[in-house]
């Protein structure tokens, strides 16, 4: 980046964010970056720790429209990137109305004060979640949206309400769809993690109905990569997928982890499945890669470094275990 600027990164306590904000103060050093997080459960000023002296960073909600133009005016803010949402799938299918307000309302309060304060850029952060389950073949990014669960509902109402500022007054927007991230930071109720901390601590590692849904697996610091590149060269009003090319079935995923971690397969134990569990999904990412992107990282040494960062880092997860 070539003038110095401030950049608003919403929602960057959390697991992506996180990663992102480590990214970007590697990769452009000039840059002032403010972190705006309401730091719900999800939350954690843990993963901000070694680079909290080179950040500055504000508590605060996305759907507080008074607190977001505050700050935005007392930091001098230039550009946003939001990744603040309500983001697991199974809490969204017992109660969605915290997905309803911060995935619908955060995002419109956002684009209200990209309008209002002259904010160059604003990148809404989204998933590949929002266009369904795909049998064969992948999605672009001009496929219908079809979201099967109030949280990838929430999500594509965001990115709709996005393209519809950029389309109705210009916004200047951009939407990232990605495919399910892993890595450090992520907070130890989804997949991943969870089954690498369960088999540390060999106990019952729970797979849902047989195990075969399939995801698109993407090491978070290629997402990072990914949504940079977006945010510096990609067209505005545009939406660009960013998916990993790894399409794996989560009992595959789970082996893995075993077979890494040198534990038994006996581990395993089916659960009944999550109701509206969507069988595969799949991105197609050639819009982004034309753009000079493309994953840095195969699937199998990703994991690896992510293993090894749960076991090196149990000060960070521990904790968490009892939080809800
Ligand atoms: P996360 O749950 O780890 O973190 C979300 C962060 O947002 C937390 O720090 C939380 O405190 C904050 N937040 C929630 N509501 C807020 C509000 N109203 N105001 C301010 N802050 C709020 O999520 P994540 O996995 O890092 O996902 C980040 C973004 O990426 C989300 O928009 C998600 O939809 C998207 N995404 C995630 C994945 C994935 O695999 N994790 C894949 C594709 C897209």
């Amino acid at each position: 980046m070539g003038d110095r600027v401030t950049l608003m990164v919403t929602g960057a306590a959390g697991f992506i964010g996180s990663n992102f904000v480590h990214y970007m103060l590697k990769k452009h050093p000039g840059i002032d970056i403010l972190v705006y997080d309401k730091l719900t459960y999800a939350g954690n000023l843990d993963n901000l720790k070694d680079v909290r002296d080179k950040i500055k960073f504000i508590r605060g909600d996305i759907c507080d429209a008074r607190a977001v133009g505050e700050t935005i005016r007392q930091f001098g803010v230039d550009e946003i990137i939001n990744f603040a949402a309500e983001t697991h799938v199974d809490r969204s299918i017992s109660s969605a109305a915290d997905f309803l307000e911060s995935n619908i309302r955060g995002v419109y309060t956002l684009l209200e004060a990209t309008r209002q304060y002259d904010i160059r850029k604003f990148l809404q952060i989204s998933t590949d979640e929002v266009y369904g389950s795909i049998q064969n073949g992948s999605f672009y990014e001009t496929s219908n949206v079809n979201p099967s669960n109030p949280y990838s509902a929430a999500k594509a109402a965001g990115d709709l309400l996005a393209k519809s500022y950029h389309n109705t007054y210009g916004v200047p927007v951009l939407i990232t769809r990605s495919s399910n991230n892993f890595g450090p930071y992520q907070y130890p109720e989804k997949l991943i993690p969870l089954m690498i901390i369960k088999a540390l601590n060999s106990e019952p590692l729970p797979v849902y109905g047989t195990g075969m849904n399939v995801r698109d697996w993407l090491y978070v610091e290629d997402n990072c990569a990914g949504i940079d590149t977006v945010f510096r060269k990609g067209r505005l009003g545009e939406v660009y997928n960013i998916g990993g090319g790894n399409e794996k079935a989560n009992l595959e995923v789970v082996k893995l982890i075993l077979r890494q971690l040198g534990k038994p397969e006996s581990l395993i134990t089916f659960v009944k499945d999550r109701p509206g569990h969507d069988l595969r999904y799949s991105l197609n990412s050639d819009k982004t890669r034309a753009l000079g992107w493309k994953p840095a990282h195969a699937f199998e040494d990703a994991m690896r470094k992510t293993i090894e960062w749960y076991v090196k880092n149990e000060w960070w997860w521990r904790p968490l275990l009892s939080r809800n």
